[in-house]
């Protein structure tokens, strides 16, 4: 069953889907960032729970390119989501920078706004129709799988997963005759883009890189 977003996520969601060019490479400077932020949640976690250990060498997050599927994937080991956070978190605006972002927004009209402020989660329409996140909670057995093509709604249902964390799929839109896509499925590209607005992560991004 598809779900309708509320009307303020609709709206923010119109605007990435028709974001300007030059502002769209930031939707990898949000989801990372994401990536990161759960991962200090199991840490914090860590802190005040013995049961829990932090191995730092375990906690990651992977970006995965595949030119033939036309996806780029953002896995993480984050804390996870369940089912109702998926539903809480995906499936409104409710949270710090898309709110900073529609604050700002009621002044003047987007455009360099989404440029300069953490827009969040929804960045991913600007250069995905698809955007698929499967998820599994820390201390849940099991997975939920979110998928939305954007304004319409989205859905919720169970999947496999078998390890703790969040795989973010974008399933990048076909270029047009003076739109670029391609670009996202580029190792080069992809590489430039983390080191511009991620270098500061304090988590290892890891990418294949192919060797010729
Ligand atoms: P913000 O990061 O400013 O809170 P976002 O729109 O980027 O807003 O994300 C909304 C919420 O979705 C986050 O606060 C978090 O609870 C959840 N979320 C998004 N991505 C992840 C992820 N990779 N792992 C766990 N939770 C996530
Ligand atoms: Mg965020």
């Amino acid at each position: 069953m598809k779900k309708e977003f509320q009307a303020e996520s609709k709206r923010l969601l119109e605007m990435m889907i028709n974001s300007i060019y030059s502002q769209r490479e930031v939707f990898l400077r949000e989801l990372i960032s994401n990536a990161s932020d759960a991962m200090d949640k199991i840490y914090y976690r860590a802190l005040t729970d013995e049961s829990l250990t932090f191995e730092k060498d375990s906690y990651f997050v992977k970006v995965i390119p595949n030119k033939e599927a036309r996806t780029l994937t953002i896995v993480d080991t984050g804390i996870g989501m369940t089912k109702e956070e998926l539903e809480a978190n995906l499936g409104v605006i409710a949270k710090s920078g898309s709110l900073a972002f529609k604050k700002e927004n009621e002044i003047k009209d987007g455009h360099d706004i989404i440029g300069q402020f953490g827009v969040g989660f929804y960045a991913a329409f600007m250069v995905a129709d698809v955007v698929t996140v499967t998820s599994k909670a820390l201390d849940s057995h099991e997975a939920y799988r979110w998928q939305s093509e954007g304004a319409d709604g989205y859905t919720i249902e169970p999947a496999e997963k078998e390890s703790v964390g969040t795989e973010v799929v974008l399933t990048i839109k076909e270029n047009t005759e003076d739109e670029n896509y391609d670009e996202y499925l580029e190792e080069y590209r992809i590489q430039s883009i983390i080191k511009k607005y991620s270098d500061f992560i304090r988590y290892p991004i890891k990418m294949d890189v192919t060797t010729s």
